[in-house]
């Protein structure tokens, strides 16, 4: 559950009499207070004067809290509008939900809101103490951005239920900077497994044992290919392949999940050990892979996939990738994960001071 707290704006002026300018204190009073409208949800108007500094004559306008200076629009409207675009609104439709809420915000203020916004929730999360990650989940995405096909590798804490460590503008192709990338933060999240798909990309940054493959990935993509392959034997009506097919799909199934390779797969895996060509070699094909990688597969009690790191992608990237056409700068595409995963700057701001949170836990 997430609760969302939005900035608030304050209805008495605090009299601050250091001055913006020279940062001196001492400031004078140079106005009346007067109210200055604003456009927010609950408020018309907040109370503002004008000051005067005596050391470098310089005056400035002093404003009740949730309104940045310069800007009409409070921060509690900044925030609505952030809100419903992490929701799935799209910029112009943000704008028309405002709009009916008599905040008029132009659709190209939002998306510099989000902007700024993922900037700020990357900044918060770059500066937080540094997470200590059992198992590092490591994952990549493709998404249009500046209207080319990239890539976005994320890295998320799999034992402490998808937490995001990172997100990079990496494609899964860019074998050494992802190797290099994936190595560097595990050293520095201090995580001792390394959590995957079977992409090549991710070999060979960690050791073997440390390295190990998701449960789930490898469970439905080994079940498909033998479901395939038993499709195919029963058309041609090879009943012998159909039961080997079908006895590795049980092995494939077994709960609990032996670590080590269970003695009837190192059977079928001898009864095919010498199949070359047609059905025969891809069933052969297929037992010895399963017999390689069987010990590779994650046998974590707690959990061994990496489901919690496609949560997080799907959760905070793919959704709004879906529904635009692309992100329109790299940096942006990538900012855009660590707004709704800001759980680290857990009651941060990102819009406004303390207090004017978007996002918390
Ligand atoms: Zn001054």
């Amino acid at each position: 559950m997430v609760a969302y707290i939005l900035p608030s704006v304050g209805s008495a002026l605090k009299l601050d009499r250091r001055c913006p300018h020279c940062h001196r204190p001492h400031g004078r009073i140079h106005s009346s207070q007067r109210h200055g409208a604003i456009r927010d949800l609950k408020v018309s108007s907040i109370p503002q004067r004008r000051m005067k500094c005596p050391w470098c004559g310089l005056t400035w306008t002093l404003r009740a809290e949730g309104v940045k200076p310069g800007h009409q629009r409070s921060d509690r409207t900044i925030g609505v509008g952030l809100l419903l675009y992490m929701l799935g609104l799209s910029c112009r439709h943000t704008e028309r939900v405002l709009s009916a809420l008599e905040c008029p915000s132009g659709k190209s203020s939002i998306e510099r809101d989000v902007a700024s916004a993922g900037h700020h929730a990357q900044e918060l999360h770059r500066q937080a103490p540094p997470v200590r990650v059992r198992v590092l989940g490591a994952d990549g995405t493709g998404a249009a951005m500046a209207g080319r096909e990239a890539g976005v590798l994320f890295l998320a804490g799999v034992d402490c239920g998808g937490w995001l460590v990172g997100v990079a503008p990496l494609h899964e192709q860019q074998t050494e900077e992802v190797r290099r990338h994936v190595g560097r933060v595990m050293a520095a999240v201090g995580a001792e497994e390394l959590r995957t798909d079977e992409h090549s990309v991710y070999e060979g940054i960690v050791p073997q044992p440390r390295h190990r493959l998701c449960l789930s990935h490898w469970r439905k993509s080994k079940g498909k290919r033998a479901w395939d392959l038993h499709r195919q034997a029963v058309a041609e009506g090879r009943s012998l392949e159909a039961d080997t097919m079908g006895e590795l799909l049980a092995l494939l199934r077994l709960r609990p999940r032996p670590p080590t390779v269970p003695p009837e797969l190192e059977r079928l895996v001898r009864r095919y050990i010498n199949a070359r060509r047609g059905l025969p070699g891809k069933v052969n094909q297929l037992l010895q892979h399963v017999e390689r990688t069987w010990q590779k597969v994650s046998d974590d009690p707690v959990d061994p996939t990496n489901n919690a790191t496609e949560r997080v992608i799907g959760l905070t990237f793919k959704i709004r990738a879906k529904t635009m056409r692309g992100f329109k700068a790299v940096h942006k595409g990538v900012g855009h994960p660590y707004l709704p995963a800001g759980r680290r700057a857990c009651r941060v701001s990102f819009v406004g001071k303390k207090g004017s949170a978007i996002c918390a836990r």
